[in-house]
């Protein structure tokens, strides 16, 4: 196949170049490239082309208080596709009892169903000897990033900050990188206990439950694990002013946020569907979102995931405790429409966004063959057309909730998505789609 005319959205710039793919692969990308015999040619003429979008950040099917949240590998994979992502690095759930490699063979037997390609990054929440001896053999199968939480103590996942240092011991002297839920479990349950009785079944109280000075604390104790055991930290979903100061007081940490910090704002709590934006963290202020957009300009924010964990509205019920409401929101589909979108609006340079949602997660979590247009790496790619961008595109999404918080926002979803040679998506409709391939993290 051949792609003629297109303007490639590199991460070190723009540039117009034609892109063949043979097979699974890009096997040249330079301007004026001859159609051979019986090639497929397809014309780019005044559209973009990035490469495949890696979501850093996704939870499939993953188990809360007794639910599943809403989207399995099959349907959440079939609306990243959608959408432009064709590699999403998702999260073993480590059961007790269960060892690392358990928990890794449980979840990739689930991510078979998965038609993108995939990642795992392995939860560590639980601390034991045996579990820890176990990272060496787990970053030799290809999952090199280990996943702590700082929070969550009743939910049984919580390893102390002590704790956390072990573990980052572990995970330094074997060259792996260590990711960080950071929201201090103290700070949470000191705000929690202001709540008056009669605010409970408000979901304003869930923002008001997870100060932003408890994520601010968390960095501030992972930095110092993270000069202590020289482990490469990275800490998930940073979503305030607090904490971004924090993060960049120090070169050690990595900042991944998502869309729901950018877009959105603890307003939206008042809203009807108020308890549908219940995430963890919560959303903040304007200002916050503010400050992280500056941070992207200034290049201070490392990779934007979604944290893609949808449920549906019969499973996000109302009237009910605010810490009851599951946790999570849905984003894997509108990762891309909707960043795209605020780049035009905000006119950001386009390959920063390549930076961030392709090349920047591909590099750290070792993902080789992914995250740039270039001969010989797999060819993933989306095309869109900037004449596409618009403010009507709920018909355009497949994902099977029913239910979306960007909808106020402008989206401007591809034309063309391209998973290892295969077209995925032709002329902005979903295709018959292939299986996934398990992409491991090498050093
Ligand atoms: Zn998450």
């Amino acid at each position: 196949m051949l792609i003629k005319n297109g303007l490639i959205i590199h991460s070190i710039g723009e540039c117009q170049e034609d892109i063949r793919i043979t097979g699974e692969q890009f096997t040249e990308v330079k301007p004026n490239l001859t159609p051979e015999k019986d090639e497929v040619v397809l014309d780019a003429k005044g559209k973009w082309i990035f490469p495949g979008i890696i979501d850093p950040h996704t939870h499939m099917g993953i188990p809360i208080k007794n639910q599943l949240s809403a989207d399995n590998f099959d349907t959440g994979t079939r609306s990243a596709l959608n959408g432009g992502v064709t590699t999403i690095i998702d999260f073993t759930v480590l059961e007790n009892n269960q060892s690392l490699k358990e928990s890794i063979i449980i979840r990739n037997n689930l991510a078979e169903e998965s038609h993108c390609d995939y990642g795992l990054h392995c939860n560590f929440t639980r601390f034991t000897q045996d579990l820890l001896d176990e990272i060496p053999s787990i970053i030799n199968e290809g999952i090199i990033s280990f996943k702590v939480f700082t929070t969550y103590k009743d939910a049984g996942m919580m390893l102390t900050y002590g704790e956390i240092e072990e573990v980052a011991k572990k995970i330094s002297s074997e060259n792996g990188l260590l990711m960080v839920h950071a929201e201090d479990d103290d700070e949470i349950l000191i705000a929690s206990k202001h709540i008056p009785e009669e605010e409970f079944s408000n979901p304003y109280s869930h923002g008001l439950s997870r100060p932003d000075t408890s994520e601010e604390k968390a960095i501030l104790e992972m930095i110092k694990i993270a000069h202590k055991t020289k482990c490469s930290v990275y800490v998930v979903h940073l979503n305030s002013a607090k904490g971004f100061r924090a993060a960049r007081s120090s070169d050690k940490i990595m900042i991944e946020t998502c869309p729901h910090y950018l877009l959105l704002n603890d307003m939206v709590y008042k809203r009807k569907d108020g308890n549908m934006f219940v995430a963890s963290p919560p959303l903040r202020k304007t200002d916050d979102a503010e400050i992280l957009w500056r941070a992207i300009s200034n290049n201070q924010i490392h990779t934007i995931g979604t944290d893609h964990c949808p449920f549906c509205i019969n499973q996000k019920q109302t009237g009910i405790p605010f810490n009851q409401i599951l946790n999570g929101m849905g984003g894997v589909e509108t990762l891309f429409p909707i960043l795209i979108a605020q780049w035009i609006k905000r006119d950001l340079p386009k390959p920063l966004l390549t930076k961030l949602v392709s090349t920047q997660p591909a590099n750290i979590f070792g993902l080789q063959s992914k995250g740039e247009i270039k001969s010989g790496k797999d060819a993933d790619l989306v095309i869109v057309s900037p004449n596409d961008l618009t403010d009507n595109w709920q018909d355009r999404l497949v994902s099977v909730t029913d239910w979306n918080g960007y909808l106020d926002f402008p989206a401007l979803f591809p034309d063309h998505v391209i998973l290892r040679g295969i077209p995925v998506v032709k002329k902005g409709k979903l295709q018959s789609l292939p299986k996934g391939k398990f992409i491991p993290g090498n050093i």
